[in-house]
């Protein structure tokens, strides 16, 4: 028996024999509005665990350090232990969500540069959107460690981006999480699914994530099955 550390929206985390390892339990809860709507969708959890591997195995291959150790289980993974940045680190490549209603662009608007935002993780404040200087003021992150994190973030972003162009499919935007391991090194931690990303047919430009939960738009596992089958077929 192992016991639950963490839980958090989505995922529940154990420990291992080996102190420097977390299970993660990937679940079925698929959650919207900072956790507000929260309903369990079928097998949700067994394939964005899969998901999560795949992506984590290849940025692995393209030397982005990241605590994925491996799968063990449909459903479960075994994760390096580390300290995590309390921060949501988003990279947008077009405009949409938070970004489009802010700005009052068109979605899916270009935008002539790639944009990385870092919020600060908060439900009960609704993850305010923070800058470097705040991060720093509020000892979240160091100057250092806010660099760091955006240098990886975009090169996350060119692998992932290229990844799933081959695939036919556009990487909207995504968040991506952080933590830091037992020698200080920042790492990317989390999961990266389309529960955390926007993706999109580029010939349809239909959605393919977690979008179609959040506007309650049909069954969203269609295209979680789409990205799931795609990224066998191009990384199996
Ligand atoms: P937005 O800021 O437009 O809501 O989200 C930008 C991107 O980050 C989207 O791909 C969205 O899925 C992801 N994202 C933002 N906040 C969260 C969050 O709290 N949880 C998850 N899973 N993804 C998030």
């Amino acid at each position: 028996m192992t016991n639950l550390i963490d839980s958090g929206k989505t995922k529940e985390l154990f420990e291992t024999e080996d102190k420097n390892v977390l299970r993660v339990h990937y679940t079925d809860h698929t959650t919207a509005g900072d956790g507000l709507r929260n309903e369990l969708i079928d097998n949700k959890g067994a394939v964005n665990n899969q998901i999560s591997s795949l992506i984590f195995q290849f940025l692995t291959k393209n030397d982005i350090p990241n605590h994925f150790i491996k799968k063990i289980s449909d459903t479960d993974q075994l994760n390096q232990r580390v300290n995590m940045i309390p921060l949501e680190v988003v990279v947008r490549n077009l405009s949409s969500g938070h970004f489009q209603k802010r700005f009052g662009t068109d979605d899916l608007q270009k935008l002539s540069k790639t944009v990385v935002e870092f919020f600060m993780k908060s439900d009960h404040l609704h993850d305010p959107m923070l800058n470097d200087l705040d991060a720093q003021a509020l000892n979240i992150a160091k100057e250092n460690e806010l660099i760091t994190m955006r240098h990886l973030a975009l090169k996350v972003n060119r692998f992932m981006s290229e990844l799933f162009m081959d695939m036919g499919i556009i990487l909207v935007d995504f968040k991506l999480e952080f933590g830091i391991n037992d020698n200080g090194q920042i790492i990317l931690a989390d999961e990266i699914s389309p529960d955390s990303c926007r993706l999109i047919d580029a010939t349809t430009k239909n959605s393919l994530d977690k979008d179609v939960f959040r506007k309650q738009e049909g069954n969203m596992m269609n295209g979680y099955y789409k990205i799931l089958h795609k990224l066998e077929n191009e990384l199996g």
